[in-house]
């Protein structure tokens, strides 16, 4: 018997009060898969990442994990089912040091599991190693964004959500952080990237979804979405 798909996301629908920005939703995500979520400003892709991580409940519609279906589950519920939520360089402790802050994400496990991980998240940042004692704050932006990284990484999770993690990053830290996550597809990490950068995003991953007002538009494998025309359409309106 075949495993079930880490993730998949059936007929969901999403929103806020009267505000409705998903749609009927359908996603598989395989173990070893990277999948990319595009779309233009708006379009409903952290959204998506919420209604995942437990943080929004979706109005209507499946969110299975391993063949569990986790609508109203809470948040720790679904970290322990194995996803784990990076967003944007924020949940970084101002008064713990960098390693402190990447321990504080595995919590309760074992001193000596606790290392391993730890050794794992330094071996794709050196940086984090060399500045483990400093206080997270002190590190720059892109430096921010590894630790977030690393501290999704602490809770060994089955599959990781990035949330635009390369916003407001310098050219040459999203190449790093980039060469990171092709560092982890090759360790064969299940990865959902919610991404505005769209070459990166492609480059990265084995298939892609674009929404568009909170509906998957275009869906395909890396390559097929990268050369469709209506990429460019979905992104820069339909003249
Ligand atoms: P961006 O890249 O700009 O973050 P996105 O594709 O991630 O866009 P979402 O952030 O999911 O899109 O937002 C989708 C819609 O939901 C937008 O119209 C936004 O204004 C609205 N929205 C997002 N968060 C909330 C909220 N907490 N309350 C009300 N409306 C919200």
């Amino acid at each position: 018997k075949s495993e079930p798909p880490l993730l998949e996301l059936k007929g969901v629908y999403a929103g806020y009060g009267q505000a409705k920005v998903l749609h009927d939703l359908n996603l598989t995500v395989r173990k070893g898969e990277v999948v990319a979520i595009l779309g233009a400003n708006g379009a409903g892709k952290t959204t998506l990442a919420h209604v995942v991580s437990g943080s929004v409940r979706p109005t209507a519609g499946h969110v299975i994990v391993g063949g569990r279906d986790m609508v109203g589950r809470p948040p720790h519920e679904i970290t322990a089912a194995g996803i784990a939520h990076c967003m944007e360089g924020r949940r970084i402790f101002p008064s713990l040091s960098v390693e402190e802050n990447l321990i504080m994400a595995a919590r309760g496990v074992p001193v000596r599991e606790q290392q391993q991980r730890l050794d794992r998240v330094y071996t794709l940042f050196g940086v984090l190693k060399d500045r483990r004692q400093s206080p997270g704050t002190s590190m720059s932006g892109g430096q921010q964004q590894m630790l977030a990284i690393g501290r999704a990484l602490m809770s060994a999770p089955r599959l990781v959500i990035f949330d635009e993690i390369s916003l407001g990053l310098a050219p040459i830290m999203m190449d790093h952080v980039y060469e990171a996550l092709a560092r982890l597809k090759a360790e064969g990490l299940t990865m959902l990237i919610v991404e505005q950068d769209v070459d990166r995003a492609l480059a990265l991953a084995h298939t892609a979804h674009v929404l568009d007002k909170g509906r998957i538009d275009l869906s395909g494998t890396a390559e097929s979405v990268r050369t469709d025309a209506r990429l460019k359409h979905l992104y820069f309106g339909t003249t």
